[in-house]
């Protein structure tokens, strides 16, 4: 079964907003097994709206658009598409009844226009609006199933979960599972190096490879008749991927790095500690976003200036005259302080050069050095990172993480 996406509203063609509505879309066809094979955006034009329709509709079997259902004159998604499927448009009372209570509810006036959008195509599947006042629908025809939804992600999405996701599993015959094995401390390059007569022999499950800010995950999706032999063909797969990449794999479940380096600190009952340069605070962060990390997390230090580092951290000043704050002299003394002073188990600093000013021929712009203290040992690594400060800070925070989870 294949699908196409189509993004209506101009305000998307002028860059005025990202289209994410085609972005979670995608994901969640994925998921279901269904293959995207389009994503078109469209202006809301009349004559543009319904030759898209028309591509699309003879491209693919399956068709999702997204916006122009509220009450206003752009807003035409609707009647191009009834008039495109030659279906009149009804009143379908439930809705209206919706839209009424949703404006009483809220102790808003309710403008007349807004009853324009109880009416349906003649013999749509209305999908109910929680969160707004359009309904959504879906239209089958003999060659077609065609959803529409509205724009905003915040009706859009409730509406694809609760209403659509069913009536398209009921096109998809049989069961699709997917798992996510999450790797760290390797590239997406390498990953698909190692893997690549995995990748070329797939066939079911399929796997693919994608990279996600300093992480590579494999998306394995078995489609069978029936659950079990669907967890064995992916488990089988695992298994697979496991020979080849398993040092690097840290987790199978929906779990992120931190959640699982949180959980994995916690059985081992060690405590973690952070100081950080140019990473501000992002770091611990992440950490501190974990639920039931007071276990494990103590405390963390934003030692940004020299003096701060000396201050809190115990880092020497002739460390940081001879070899500048942005050292592996440097991030080690400030590991080590921590674990002096913080009485901690663990412990990561991080200390670099963010850009976009400062960097010099010796020391670029995007040169980290992050210290991991672990088992009774120190390691520091030099990194050299591309990107604009967000880029690098980022890129810093993940492998402070990598380097304590290896
Ligand atoms: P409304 O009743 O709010 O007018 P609508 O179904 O007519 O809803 P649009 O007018 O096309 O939808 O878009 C409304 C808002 O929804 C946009 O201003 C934008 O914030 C958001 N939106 C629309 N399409 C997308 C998209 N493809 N991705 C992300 N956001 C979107
Ligand atoms: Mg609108």
């Amino acid at each position: 079964m294949t699908a196409e996406i189509i993004a209506i509203g101009t305000e998307l063609l002028l860059g005025d907003i990202l289209n994410t509505n085609a972005q979670y879309l995608s994901r969640q066809l994925a998921d279901m097994g269904i293959s995207v094979y389009y994503q078109s955006v469209v202006g809301d034009n009349v004559d543009r709206l319904k030759e898209t329709l028309k591509n699309a509709m003879n491209r693919t079997s399956i068709i999702i658009t997204t916006g122009g259902l509220g009450p206003t004159t752009d807003d035409l998604s609707k009647e191009t598409i009834a008039k495109l499927l030659d279906l009149p448009l009804v009143e379908h009372e439930e809705s209206r009844d919706r839209i009424i209570d949703f404006f009483k509810n809220r102790n808003i006036d309710m403008a007349e226009n807004n009853l324009k959008q109880a009416y349906i195509p003649k013999g749509a599947i209305v999908l109910k609006n929680d969160n707004g006042t359009a309904p959504g629908f879906i239209v089958n025809t003999k060659k077609n199933t065609i959803v529409v939804l509205p724009g905003p992600p915040s009706e859009m999405k409730p509406m694809f979960e609760s209403e659509v996701k069913k009536e398209l599993k009921k096109l998809n015959e049989g069961v699709i599972l997917s798992r996510t094995v999450k790797l760290c401390g390797i590239g997406e390059s390498t990953v698909a190096k190692i893997l690549q007569d995995v990748i070329d022999k797939q066939t079911n499950p399929t796997i693919a490879p994608y990279a996600k800010d300093g992480e590579v995950h494999l998306r394995i999706t078995a489609k069978t008749d029936n659950e079990t032999e669907a967890v064995n063909l992916i488990d089988d797969m695992q298994q697979k991927v496991d020979e080849y990449v398993g040092d690097y794999i840290y987790t199978t479940d929906e779990k992120t790095l931190e959640e699982t380096l949180v959980s994995t600190l916690k059985d081992k009952n060690l405590t973690l500690s952070v100081a950080e340069s140019c990473t501000g605070g992002m770091l611990s962060g992440r950490i501190i976003n974990c639920s039931g990390v007071s276990e494990v997390y103590k405390e963390g230090l934003i030692t940004y200036s020299n003096e701060a580092k000396m201050k809190y951290l115990g880092v020497k000043e002739e460390t940081l005259a001879k070899h500048g704050a942005v050292s592996e002299e440097t991030a080690r003394e400030m590991v080590e302080g921590l674990i002096s002073k913080c009485k901690t188990d663990t412990a990561i600093s991080v200390t670099g050069i963010a850009g976009p000013t400062g960097g010099t021929a010796q020391k670029p712009v995007g040169l980290v050095y992050i210290g991991v203290h672990y088992n009774g040992t120190t390691t520091v690594k030099k990194c050299n990172f591309y990107g604009n400060r967000q880029k690098v800070r980022t890129r810093a925070v993940v492998e402070g993480l990598i380097m304590l989870w290896n």
